[in-house]
C-alpha cells in the first residue's frame, strides 16, 4: 500500500509527500482507512509507530472536505494527551500535515500563563491540542466550549490513567456531543483501558502493531555491571566515545537528573536535564537544544521516555534502571526511531539486579553484557581498595554469587533475596527514588512515576505489557 491508495485531498498528498513519507506505516495502513469511513478507532500502538499520522491524516481530510466557518470558543477536533511535550508534538505535526489547509490549530498545557490561551481560543479553532487539566480549567472560565466537538482523539490513555487522569477525562467527555467520532490510542489495553474504550467509543474498528515488548528490535542492548561510585565516571567515559552522536540519560529520580548534569559538567561534557521540577520554559529550552544538537546530552527522568521524537539520539543510558521494566522499553524507544539503529546500554549497579531481571523477563532476552571500557578503572584513577571491592565486569557482583551459592539459592525469586544488612533489593525507587517518583507521578503533566506505597503490576499474562496499572492515582493539584 502507498499513500496514493488511501485517496487523501490533494492538501494532504502534498504535505506528506514533502515530509519524505512514501509508505504508511503498519498502524496508518491499519487505521487511517476505517477512521477515513468515519468510524470510531481503538489503536493498540506507541509512539515511535507513526501513530500521531493514523489519526491526524483521517480528521484532516475530514475537516478539509466539509470546511466550516469556526464558532467563538469552540473547536471541531480535540486530541487529549498526557504531557505538555507529547501535546506541543502532536499540535506541530497536525500543523505540518495541514500546512495547506486553512486550518487553526491550537495546543494547551499547563506550567505556562493561562491568558495566551484564552486569547488562542476565543475564536474558535479548528483543532485543539490539551492535556486535561489545563483544558478542564479552560473550560471553567469559560474561555472553552466543547459542544462543538466532531471529533475526539485520547492518546497514550494508558498514561493518562497512570497520571490520575481519568476523573478529568470523565468530566471532559461528559462535555462533548454525544454525535462525534472517537478514537482511543494506548501502548497496552488494560482493562481500564478496555473499560474507557466501552464507554467513549461506538463499534470501534480496533487496530494493533507489534507490542512495545517487541518493537525494540533495532536497539543493541547490553548492559554493563558496574558499582554505583563508578558509574559517573563510566558514564561520562561512553559519552564521549565517537560513535555517540547524542544520548539521552535517564535517571529514576529528579534530583538524580539534576546530580548527573552537575557531575558531567565537572567532566565538560555539556548536559541539560528534563523533569518534572523543570519549568515549562527550562523543559523547552532543553528540549530545543537538544533537538538542534546543541546540546549532545540529555538527561531525564521517565517524564521524557514517552512521546518524545527526536529522531537523531544514537544512544540510550539508562544511568539508574527502572523500577517498572516497562519503562525501560519505552525508555530505548527514544532511539532507532523512523528506522535507524540505536544503542541501549543499561549501567547496572549490584543492587539493581534485581530490576534487570524483570526487565529481561518482560522483554523476553538477556541483555548482553558488555565489559567495562579497558583501562577504565585506572583511567578514572580509582583507589586499588575500591577496585577489590567493586565486582568486575566478568564477574557477576558478590550478592549474586553469593545468592548463586546460597542453599536453595538459584532458581529462588531474586526479589526474595535480603542483603547481609537486611536491606531487600530496591524495588520502588531507590535512594529517593520511591518519594521522588510518587511526586513525579503524581504531578500533572508530570512523569509516570510509581508511587512508593503503590502495587507494582503483578501478572503480564503473556510475559509482556498487560499489567494492571495504578489508574486510580491521582495527580496532586500543584501540577495544575
Ligand atoms: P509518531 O509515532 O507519530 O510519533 O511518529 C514517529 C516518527 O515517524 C515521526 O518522526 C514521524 O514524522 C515519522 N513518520 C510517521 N509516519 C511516517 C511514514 N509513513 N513514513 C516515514 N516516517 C513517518
Amino acid at each position: 500500500m502507498n499513500f496514493s491508495d488511501l485517496a487523501l485531498a490533494e492538501p494532504l498528498s502534498r504535505a506528506i509527500a514533502e515530509k519524505g513519507y512514501d509508505t504508511p506505516t503498519p498502524i496508518q495502513q491499519a487505521a487511517i482507512p476505517p477512521a477515513l469511513a468515519g468510524n470510531d478507532v481503538l489503536g493498540l500502538a506507541q509512539t515511535g509507530t507513526g501513530k500521531t499520522a493514523a489519526f491526524a491524516l483521517p480528521i484532516l481530510n475530514r475537516l478539509a472536505a466539509n470546511p466550516k466557518h469556526r464558532l467563538k470558543l469552540s473547536t471541531r477536533v480535540l486530541v487529549l494527551a498526557p504531557t505538555r511535550e507529547l501535546a506541543a508534538q502532536i499540535a506541530a505535526s497536525f500543523t505540518a500535515y495541514g500546512r495547506y489547509l486553512k486550518l487553526s490549530v491550537a495546543c494547551v498545557f499547563g506550567g505556562v500563563p493561562i491568558g495566551r490561551q484564552e486569547r488562542a481560543l476565543f475564536p474558535g479553532v479548528d483543532v485543539l491540542v490539551a492535556t486535561p487539566g489545563r483544558l478542564l480549567d479552560l473550560v471553567m472560565k469559560g474561555a472553552c466550549d466543547l459542544g462543538h466537538v466532531e471529533m475526539l482523539v485520547l492518546d497514550e490513555c494508558d498514561q493518562m490513567l497512570d497520571l490520575g487522569f481519568v476523573h478529568d477525562l470523565k468530566r471532559i467527555t461528559g462535555l462533548l456531543p454525544k454525535q462525534r467520532q472517537s478514537m482511543l490510542f494506548s501502548a497496552t489495553l488494560p482493562p481500564t483501558i478496555e473499560d474507557m474504550a466501552q464507554r467513549y467509543l461506538k463499534n470501534p474498528i480496533k487496530v494493533a502493531v507489534k507490542p512495545a515488548a517487541t518493537t525494540a528490535e533495532r536497539v543493541v542492548q547490553t548492559v554493563i555491571h558496574v558499582s554505583q561510585p563508578e558509574k559517573l565516571a563510566l558514564l561520562a567515559h561512553l559519552l564521549v566515545e565517537p560513535d555517540v552522536g547524542s544520548a539521552i540519560v535517564f535517571t529514576r529520580t529528579k534530583h538524580g537528573a539534576d546530580r548527573v548534569v552537575r557531575q558531567l559538567s565537572a567532566h565538560k561534557i555539556a548536559a541539560e536535564a528534563i523533569h518534572g521540577n523543570r519549568s515549562q520554559a527550562q523543559r523547552t529550552r532543553a528540549l530545543t537544544g537538544f533537538r538542534t544538537g546543541e546540546v549532545k546530552v540529555l538527561v531525564a527522568t521517565d517524564i521524557a521516555a514517552r512521546g518524545l521524537d527526536i529522531p537523531a539520539v544514537s544512544h540510550i543510558f539508562n544511568y539508574e534502571l527502572p523500577n517498572v521494566p516497562e519503562q525501560y522499553v519505552h525508555r530505548i524507544g527514544r532511539t532507532a526511531r523512523a528506522g535507524r539503529e540505536g544503542r541501549a546500554i543499561a549501567l547496572c549497579a549490584p543492587d539493581e539486579r534485581a530490576f534487570l531481571k524483570d526487565i529481561e523477563r518482560t522483554i523476553r532476552m538477556q541483555l548482553d553484557q558488555q565489559a567495562l571500557p579497558a583501562n577504565f578503572r585506572d583511567l578514572v584513577g580509582l583507589t586499588a581498595k575500591l577496585i577489590k571491592s567493586s565486582p568486575s565486569a566478568a564477574d557477576p557482583p558478590r550478592e549474586e554469587r553469593d545468592f548463586n551459592r546460597s542453599p536453595g539459592g538459584r532458581g529462588r525469586d531474586p526479589r526474595a533475596v535480603v542483603h547481609a544488612d537486611g536491606r531487600g533489593p530496591r524495588r520502588e525507587g531507590g535512594r529517593d527514588g520511591g518519594r521522588d517518583a510518587a511526586r513525579d507521578g503524581a504531578r500533572r503533566e508530570g512523569g509516570p512515576g510509581r508511587p512508593a506505597n503503590a502495587a507494582r503490576p503483578q501478572g503480564r499474562p503473556g510475559g509482556g505489557f498487560g499489567g494492571q496499572r495504578n489508574s486510580g492515582q491521582r495527580r496532586s493539584p500543584a501540577g495544575r
